[in-house]
């Protein structure tokens, strides 16, 4: 079942990190989209990237092995 409604109920108000495998991943299987701070939201309804980053989100960015 497909849910197209924009209700804006779940929309993330910040910005999350998302692996791009994942963001592929999701847009094929039509799931949704897990943030590097464990954030999941529907990959359409991917964040404003005018809003504020997610802290979390860039700390494990940041920690991450560079080229991974
Ligand atoms: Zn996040």
């Amino acid at each position: 079942m497909r849910t197209d409604d924009r209700t804006g109920d779940d929309a993330p108000d910040l910005f999350h990190y998302v692996l791009k495998d994942k963001i592929a991943e999701s847009a094929v299987m039509g799931t949704h989209v897990v943030a590097l701070c464990g954030e999941v939201f529907p990959v359409t309804k991917s964040p404003d990237p005018n809003s504020p980053v997610c802290q979390k989100c860039k700390e494990i960015y940041d920690s991450l092995p560079p080229g991974n």
